[in-house]
């Protein structure tokens, strides 16, 4: 485990958070390398074959890329943005692929221009545009189309990519069709089919319609002569947020479903695992502000808010949050936890048991590797939030906070 209580305080690794915060202030978000390299290996260990492509967007932090880089992970970038950075992380261009339906065509530019593994096709006219680009730089870019397998993933609505009416991949009755337009494409070579289903599944059983689908389809394309090298399955494998409740997919349990319907194919697999890697790598650490008692509610105010961490407010997403300082022989108080943004939403827990807290102490919400600090805004003008590396007895600043005159640059330069 990378979280331990040693003589009564929170340790990551063998790092104690309250020696941290004496000398990062809060909040900061504070990764273990430990656990990184650990979720990562697993899913090296049950693919030895696959490409696997962790989904830059759930942790964009350059020293968790650059970890996961160095145990041979390639990436999943949805914007020109994480291809730049990804490239800069030292992926080569071999490893990665890029899904997103907006891609402009400065980034398919920078996308064919690294020879990236596969550009994943949202749209015909992205498949177009993607044609034209190549066309125009003298060469052909790979390609994948990502098919929309309708199946609702049944994750949370905000996070569920393949029923027939969300925004993401090519209908899969209409694929056919548009892998036929791609093969007469003289900017495009085929080189394999995608999926990504959604996120925090917990279930297996949408897993498995989807690659029944993919299996149907991939026969469908070679019968028509079209023959892929890839299979891409994309991420969306569940994680344990709910301490005792929330039973997810066993990554082991993942590879016999991919084996069992998969292999047979004898394609070449890549994936795109993002949470399962980062999330519980990961925690939050925030510092209480005040308790205010107001009618009946008991309000725990913290110095982290939904800019820091937004997943509470915008999936109403369960974090534990643990005392830093132990539990024993401690006064319990139902607590609604709340940060400083004047929005009502800036809630990180409803009538959460905890420790009567007092002024000061300090709570780590834990859960927070994915999703946390990459969606992070400056709302209320708040700076972006530090962030912290720990590699066994040792930390590292891994990302300063923002400071007030950082955040003022962009716009001083032009009113002079
Ligand atoms: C977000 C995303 C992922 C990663 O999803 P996780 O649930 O974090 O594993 C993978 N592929 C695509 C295309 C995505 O948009």
């Amino acid at each position: 485990m990378a979280f331990n209580y040693e003589e009564r305080f929170l340790y990551m690794e063998d790092v104690s958070i309250r020696e941290i915060s004496k000398k990062v202030p809060t909040p900061f978000f504070c990764y273990s390398k430990r656990a990184l390299k650990e979720n990562f290996d697993k899913f090296k260990k049950v693919f030895p074959k696959a490409t696997i492509c962790y989904a830059i967007k759930a942790n964009s932090n350059i020293a968790v890329i650059k970890t996961l880089a160095a145990c041979g992970a390639g990436a999943d970038v949805v914007s020109g943005g994480e291809l730049f950075l990804a490239l800069k992380c030292g992926i080569p261009g071999s490893k990665i692929v890029y899904s997103g339906v907006g891609k402009t065509e400065k980034d398919i530019s920078l996308a064919i221009q690294n020879e990236i593994k596969q550009i994943n096709i949202e749209s015909a006219e992205e498949l177009e545009a993607v044609n034209q680009t190549a066309i125009r730089l003298c060469t052909r870019a790979n390609i994948a189309i990502r098919i929309n397998p309708e199946v609702d993933a049944h994750s949370h609505d905000k996070i569920t990519t393949a029923r027939v009416t969300d925004k993401f991949g090519i209908l899969w009755p209409d694929a056919l069709e548009l892998y036929k337009k791609a093969s007469n494409m003289s900017g495009v070579r085929i080189k394999g089919i995608a999926v990504h289903i959604g996120s925090q599944i917990l279930d297996l059983k949408p897993f498995e319609e989807t690659f029944k689908k993919l299996v149907k389809m991939v026969k469908e394309l070679e019968k028509n002569d079209i023959v892929i090298e890839n299979i891409d399955i994309g991420g969306g494998l569940g994680v344990v947020y709910k301490y005792k409740e929330d039973k997810p997919v066993r990554t082991e349990a993942f590879a016999k479903l991919v084996d069992k319907y998969l292999a047979p194919l004898k394609k070449h697999i890549i994936m795109e695992p993002g949470r399962k890697i980062v999330a519980n790598a990961g925690i939050l650490v925030s510092s209480v502000l005040y308790n205010k008692k107001s009618g009946r509610k008991d309000f725990l105010i913290i110095d982290a808010g939904m800019n820091d961490f937004m997943r509470p407010a915008l999936y109403s997403a369960w974090h534990e949050i643990l005392p830093v300082r132990d539990w024993n022989n401690r006064v319990m108080k139902k607590y609604d936890v709340v940060g400083p943004i004047c929005e009502s939403g800036d809630t990180f827990a409803k009538s959460r048991e905890l420790p009567q807290l007092e002024h000061g102490e300090l709570v780590a919400i834990m859960g927070a590797g994915a999703y946390g600090s990459s969606m992070g805004s400056t709302y209320n003008f708040r700076p972006l939030t530090a962030e912290v590396l720990v590699d066994g007895a040792k930390y590292k600043v891994v990302r300063k906070r923002q400071s007030y005159e950082d955040m003022i640059a962009s716009q001083l330069d032009l009113l002079k």
